[in-house]
């Protein structure tokens, strides 16, 4: 006996998820059917509604419900400054620490070739352009300390001094390995205040 279409069309769906392979597909979809309506019902609703609502801020590349997000229509912040940070996440915890008072770019992504990821996947033309804008005059690079967040950083450092923008660096008070979602806001602040040039 086989499954009715639309469940199968349901475990198919779930195997979009990272890391879900067949059983885990089916595992979830039971779960969803048998145990949990309700839960399954929002999990529709909010996807339905995040991709005809969510895209992307035209100036920073975060989601946002509108054109420009509200960091970047914030004319209170620093023109000057622009934070580049590989996905929002890292944004919101920037703005936790209190410790930056620019603008943002979030790239959506690290440079990962193991994984597939290369300069083609991340939004760079977008980047280059925005920082080219006449009034950033300092770019924060804020990617994580992990070899991947290091070798993005690398590359995105030597795009934007190609172009003859000052390029910092947060400081390493971070650890090694670390990820700015799992730092707490003090260490990440610090990190923030003590930005050095990339050489
Ligand atoms: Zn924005």
């Amino acid at each position: 006996m086989k499954n009715p279409p639309s469940l199968d069309q349901l475990i198919s769906a779930l195997k979009v998820l990272p890391g879900v392979g067949p059983k885990s597909a089916q595992r979830m979809a039971f779960h969803l059917l048998q145990k949990d309506r309700g839960g399954a019902d929002r999990l529709a609703r909010a996807l339905d509604s995040a991709l005809l609502n969510l895209r992307h801020c035209e100036r920073c590349n975060t989601f946002s419900e509108v054109p420009l997000c509200n960091v970047c229509a914030d004319e209170a912040r620093k023109q000057e400054l622009l934070c580049v940070v590989e996905m929002p996440a890292d944004l919101l915890m920037l703005e936790q620490s209190r410790s930056y008072d620019g603008l943002y770019f979030v790239l959506m992504g690290r440079l990962s070739p193991m994984d597939g990821v290369g300069p083609q996947d991340l939004a760079l033309d977008k980047l280059v352009a925005r920082a080219s804008d006449g009034k950033v005059q300092e770019v924060v690079i804020a990617t994580n300390f992990t070899a991947e967040g290091e070798v993005t950083a690398h590359l995105i450092g030597e795009m934007l001094k190609a172009q003859g923008l000052r390029v910092t660096r947060i400081a390493r008070g971070m650890p090694v390995g670390g990820e700015l979602e799992h730092v707490d806001p003090g260490t990440l602040a610090q990190a923030m205040y003590e930005r050095r040039s990339l050489a």
